[in-house]
């Protein structure tokens, strides 16, 4: 609001100036014009003193001296006056000269200026409020007007979530063709909100909706428009309504609609003022526009629980998809489509990447894919091979791979490797049914020291042994360093491993009903009404972590032979797949000599129980 501000500023600063002036002139105009007697004038117009006299009607005659100088006196009024002026060479005007007529005209056109220049100027400023808010209207109207044949995106190019695309499909009909459903009644929903995690496909989704329905998609972000000045998100939201009502059928894409969506603190809290403004504006919107103009609103989170229950309901947002990470068959489905343009040997097989990939998300699978490209461009090799694919999961997971490795200490390297191993072998141990794609001591430069992959299978339910396993497998990391290099020596390595480890047995015990002394209650609902005790929580919690850790440092215990024959492969090869620690395991393959070392720190990987 300071722009208003100003305006009135300027405004006043012109009216003051406009006063100064008139007054000026007025005075200017009194002070110049002099009375003198009839008698005096007869006098100077003897003289030849007088120029011009301005003849009228009235009692009052004026003129003006051959000085300058302006006088009034008496209107004679007689007849022959002007012919005895004329004779004495005083020029003699018809009509009378108003001086305060000629200054009220002056102050007219200063007013008259003064208005013209408040109004530009604040015609002006508008202007400056209105190229902010006129991006959105810009984007509108150019960039971010992608047609279809530029968005170029179908329902082809989205893989999986087939719910999702099924449950949209009547949405692109009713785009194609609005009048269908208006001749039947039916009411179509204005807007539908996209929710799942990051790179899944949201936007992806969103573009093939306007893509296969053909019509003009806009794109933006809430954060576009969450504003430092109080109203203009709110403006910036009609305006782009207005342009998407001009042009008629469109799909309008608001991303991360939290950004101005969340929940709104209680009303008096003040809290963010411009963003319940820009929200109410949205809601206004949507429920302005008739549902049959063909136009749909689609937004995009990643979590629904924390937008306000206003955007959800009926006339709003009222359909609401969810966009979850792919499942085995999505993946492999999305594996294809990324490597459609990409000369990838035969060698590959999609389906066990697909299996390799569990928890990956749409976008992870693109950049895997990418970067397998990248490294093979980069050797200058023909096809896309296998190590590209190896190395580029690893980059995915874990960052890229740490080049210079010299620095990193023997002792150090060893710890690792026994640390990977516990967390490997106890997979195999605990949860055969999980797949250890790769163990690996190299470390990456996001600083981690090496990592193992276990992968649990594609299921709908986790059941309570594989949460169990899940926590005996990240505490082994850190309970085979404690039997290899004692208690004294273990590292700030598994400090991701205990978090994860924790973060699944307060699930347990506080929202799964899954405590031995706990019972089935949600404890997140007690703790909210201040009627449950923390410390049985704590106590339930440890009894049950100190149970997982003696039965994984026995398991370890009993099968240190095999904790040492992975560490030295390890130790020997960095990187060890599925089938070399098969092949260990089962005693085909001795270990080999060891080179040099690193340091460790470990990978959380946000993913349950996947790297450890
Ligand atoms: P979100 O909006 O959910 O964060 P995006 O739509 O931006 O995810 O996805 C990012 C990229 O990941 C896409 O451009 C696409 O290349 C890839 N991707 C994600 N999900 C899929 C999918 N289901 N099918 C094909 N590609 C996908
Ligand atoms: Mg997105
Ligand atoms: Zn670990």
């Amino acid at each position: 609001m300071r722009r208003k501000k100003l305006v009135i500023l300027i405004t006043a600063v012109l009216l003051v100036a406009t006063v100064v002036a008139c007054a000026y002139f007025y005075s200017q105009s009194a002070k110049s014009i002099e009375s003198i007697t009839y008698l005096d004038f007869a006098d100077m117009a003897a003289d030849g003193d007088v120029k011009v006299i301005y003849l009228s009607d009235s009692p009052s005659l004026e003129g003006e001296l051959a000085d300058g100088t302006r006088f009034v006196t008496e209107n004679p009024r007689s007849e022959g006056f002007k012919e005895s002026m004329l004779v004495l060479g005083v020029k003699v005007e018809e009509g009378q000269r108003n001086s305060a007529f000629v200054s009220a005209l002056r102050m007219l056109m200063i007013f008259g200026i003064l208005i013209f220049s408040v109004w530009a100027i604040s015609k002006l400023m508008n202007k400056g409020t209105a190229s902010g808010h006129k991006d959105p209207a810009d984007k509108l109207s150019a960039m971010q007007c992608e047609t279809v044949k530029d968005a170029g995106v179908v329902f082809e190019d989205v893989a999986g979530n087939q719910e999702a695309k099924e449950s949209v499909k009547d949405i692109v009909d009713f785009l194609k063709n609005p009048e269908k459903y208006a001749r039947m009644g039916a009411r179509m929903p204005r807007g539908m909100i996209f929710y799942g995690p990051p790179g899944t496909g949201k936007t992806l989704l969103a573009k093939a909706v306007a893509g296969e329905a053909g019509v003009p998609y806009f794109a933006f972000s809430g954060s576009d428009f969450v504003q430092v000045y109080v109203g203009v998100g709110a403006a910036r939201i009609r305006d782009v309504f207005k342009k998407a009502r001009d042009l008629g059928r469109c799909v309008i894409f608001f991303d991360e609609i939290d950004a101005l969506g969340k929940k709104r603190e209680g009303a008096l809290s003040g809290g963010n003022d411009e963003r319940s403004q820009t929200l109410n504006a949205l809601l206004t919107e949507m429920s302005g526009f008739n549902s049959n103009e063909g136009i749909i609103v689609i937004a995009a989170t990643n979590r629904l629980d924390v937008l306000d229950e206003a955007l959800l309901r009926p006339g709003r947002f009222d359909r609401q998809v969810e966009i979850g990470l792919p499942d085995i068959n999505g993946r492999l489905e999305i594996l294809k489509i990324h490597s459609r343009n990409k000369p990838v040997s035969q060698d590959i097989d999609m389906k066990s990447l697909a299996q390799q990939t569990v928890f990956f998300s749409g976008a992870q699978l693109e950049s895997l894919m990418n970067e397998a490209a990248i490294l093979a461009a980069k050797r200058g090799s023909k096809l896309v091979e296998k190590s590209d694919i190896d190395k580029a999961y690893y980059t995915v997971i874990a960052g890229a791979e740490k080049k210079d490795r010299s620095a990193i200490s023997r002792s150090d390297r060893e710890i690792t490797a026994y640390h990977e191993a516990g967390h490997a072998l106890v997979t195999k141990l605990v949860a055969p049914e999980n797949r250890v794609t790769k163990v690996t001591i190299i470390p990456s430069t996001k600083g981690v020291g090496g990592f193992s992959v276990s992968l649990p299978p594609d299921r709908m339910y986790r059941r309570k042994k594989e949460m169990e396993s899940s926590i005996k497998i990240a505490l082994a990391g850190r309970i085979a360093e404690e039997i290899i290099f004692g208690r004294e020596n273990v590292t700030t390595g598994a400090s991701n491993d205990i978090q994860k480890a924790t973060q699944i047995v307060m699930a347990l015990v506080r929202q799964l009903g899954m405590g031995d002394s706990t019972g089935m209650l949600n404890y997140d609902m007690l703790f909210q009404n201040g009627v449950a005790n923390q410390e049985q929580i704590v106590e339930e919690c440890r009894t049950f972590m100190d149970r997982f850790y003696r039965e994984t440092s026995h398991l370890l215990v009993e099968n240190k032979y095999l904790l040492d024959r992975i560490a030295r492969t390890l130790l020997a090869e960095e990187s060890i797949d599925e089938e070399c620690l098969d092949s260990i395991l089962s005693g085909e393959r001795s270990q080999a000599s060891v080179p040099a070392g690193e340091s460790i720190a470990e990978e959380g990987g946000e993913k349950s129980a996947v790297i450890a």
